[in-house]
């Protein structure tokens, strides 16, 4: 046993030694070149070969990452467009982040929550003042967020509203995106993401979004307890409701006596150039849900914001993570939300979307039929003919070192990292403007 044991500690030893060997060959050469063990072609193969085909991931395969900028296999450098779908608002590889995630690597990962740990408090003490709420209820994943939100205000229902038991009720807009569990898909209206994987979850109900008067009579029912929605949404194609539709939300949830819960997981932390979308119009909603940018694209963390009234609902017990609220992941978002306060990103973000949009308004109307967004949160919609669609406009896109990704066959999210400067702007520009003048 013992020798068995010794064996293996010595081929582990020397399987270790090898690949620092590598890894001290590879940091000698300059940029990527030296991981090129595969290429990007090998990488396409594999990953079709061994994992599950639940992606259509654009052709390119990245190897490095570095503020605005990306590196594929072979070298070849791109603008990030879509930011890990707005995770890395703050950058590839922020210094400040890696340098949270690194010290606190070495002190202390993982507890589980049954003991306490020394940075979770520090984390929701920052967190619920920089927000003004009371308190945080620490996740790992934006859907995670959504459904910790869904449990919260069901308990609230039956617990504070008086909603008869298991009668409450959620509303949802039409085109919602949050995620991929059971709860998400069955409030989904995207057949992609429901069909097949039925039965649902009950108690859900749906409305068009921007539409206050199907909220109002929605809440005619007396057992519903929450309406949850994205300030701008993001999946369905960055749809903006009317200026004035957040305010509305807020003052029906007000007069009917139900939880208005947005879902900031993408518009939030600075995206939209605020630093909630919610605050655009001035309304503080009573959950908020935040994810993706919360750690900076460093690790999954999401967190889900409330006063005590609806917090205190779930007792011990009732909820939980593994996961959730590990010191590393604290770290990690402390340091991701000082950048974003410290770098003012949220002002950037309402000044470089405005040259965005002012910029990509001139490209020409029979090709980009709309241009839309808020901060750096934008999406242009490509006419479709019979010769191209969006996934060709971004192919080319890619060829010419601009990353994007279309969604719905023709709209294309153009959303880079928030740190990224005029002059930067204006070459994203002159190579989205070459790509679709080439069509
Ligand atoms: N909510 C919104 C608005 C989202 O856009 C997403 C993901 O795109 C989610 C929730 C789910 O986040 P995650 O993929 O981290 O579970």
């Amino acid at each position: 046993m013992l020798s068995r044991f010794s064996r293996c500690i010595n081929s582990s030893a020397l399987i270790l030694k090898r690949r620092l060997k590598t890894v001290a060959y590879s940091a000698t050469e300059t940029s990527v070149k030296t991981e090129k063990s595969l290429t990007s072609e090998e990488i396409f193969a594999r990953e079709e070969k061994y994992g599950a085909h639940n992606y259509h991931p654009l052709p390119v395969a990245l190897a490095r990452g570095e503020g605005i900028y990306v590196w594929d296999m072979e070298g070849r450098r791109y603008f990030d467009f879509l930011s890990a779908y707005s995770a890395v608002n703050q950058g590839h590889c922020h210094p400040k982040i890696i340098g949270a995630l690194k010290s606190q690597a070495d002190k202390l990962t993982l507890t589980s929550r049954a003991f306490y740990n020394n940075v979770l408090g520090e984390y929701e003490e920052y967190v619920a003042k920089l927000f003004n709420y009371k308190k945080l209820l620490p996740m790992n994943t934006g859907v995670e967020g959504g459904e910790t939100a869904c449990k919260l205000a069901r308990k609230w229902a039956y617990e504070v509203k008086g909603i008869p038991k298991y009668k409450a009720k959620i509303l949802f807009a039409a085109g919602n995106f949050w995620g991929r569990t059971m709860s998400a898909i069955s409030s989904s209206t995207d057949a992609s993401s429901y069909d097949g994987f039925g039965p649902y979850m009950p108690g859900f109900e749906i409305v068009p979004f921007n539409d206050l008067p199907a909220i109002e009579r929605a809440f005619q029912d007396p057992n519903m307890a929450a309406f949850m929605v994205e300030p701008i949404q993001g999946e369905a194609g960055v749809i903006v409701p009317d200026d004035g539709y957040l305010q509305g939300v807020s003052e029906l949830c007000a007069k009917y006596n139900v939880l208005f819960m947005a879902d900031e997981v993408q518009t939030g932390l600075a995206r939209t150039g605020r630093r909630l979308a919610c605050d655009h119009e001035d309304v503080r909603p009573d959950i908020i849900i935040l994810g993706k940018a919360l750690s900076g694209g460093v690790y999954p963390v999401s967190a889900v914001l409330c006063n005590d009234e609806i917090m205190l609902t779930i007792k011990p017990g009732q909820h939980g993570s593994t996961y959730g609220g590990n010191p590393l992941a604290c770290r990690v978002a402390i340091a991701a939300l000082e950048v974003l306060e410290e770098e003012n990103l949220a002002e950037n973000s309402e000044e470089m979307g405005m040259l965005l949009r002012s910029e990509l308004m001139k490209l020409p109307s029979d090709i980009v039929t709309a241009v839309r967004g808020k901060g750096l949160l934008n999406a242009i919609v490509i006419k479709e003919t019979k010769a191209f669609d969006a996934m060709d406009v971004c192919l080319r896109l890619r060829d010419n070192g601009l990353l994007a990704k279309p969604t719905h066959g023709d709209i294309i999210r153009l959303a880079p990292p928030l740190v990224i400067k005029e002059d930067e702007i204006r070459e994203s520009v002159d190579i989205i403007q070459k790509t679709i003048l080439s069509f």
